[in-house]
């Protein structure tokens, strides 16, 4: 089965500029910019500027120079908001929430960048 993605999502809105978002940087093939509704002190999403659903609809199409500019702008947003583990900062939590068990709110492939506070343990058991 495809992959069909809808057009109408939020984040394609944002990356059309149809609604405002807080950039915390911006490349070629990608977007960081603060979740409207932050669950820590730094709290940014990374998304492609192409038109992916999840992380392995990503993996499997996108371009080799989309792949690695996507990783790297993380590691950039990293060091920008200071929660590298390893260069002063206390570290972080990446998340990518996909589908109907991954409680995947908006159908644009993000990736959550959580850290300035102690995050507990990796899942609840709710
Ligand atoms: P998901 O549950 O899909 O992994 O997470 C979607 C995230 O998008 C949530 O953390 C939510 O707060 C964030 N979000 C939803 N709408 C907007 C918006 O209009 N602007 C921004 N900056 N974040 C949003």
């Amino acid at each position: 089965m495809g992959y069909e993605y809808n057009t109408d999502n939020i984040f394609a809105k944002i990356l059309r500029s149809e609604i405002p978002s807080k950039t915390v940087i911006e490349t070629e093939h990608s977007l960081a910019f603060e979740d409207i509704n932050p669950q820590a002190p730094v709290h940014v999403l990374v998304i492609p500027k192409g038109p992916y659903l999840s992380y392995d609809h990503f993996a499997k199409e996108a371009s080799d120079q989309e792949i690695v500019d996507f990783n790297r702008t993380i590691g950039e947003v990293c060091r920008i908001c200071g929660v590298q583990a390893d260069n002063g900062g206390n570290g972080f939590r990446i998340i990518s929430n996909t589908g109907e068990h991954g409680v995947q709110e908006v159908p644009h492939l993000h990736v959550h960048i959580l850290g300035g506070r102690w995050l507990g343990r990796m899942l609840s058991n709710v």
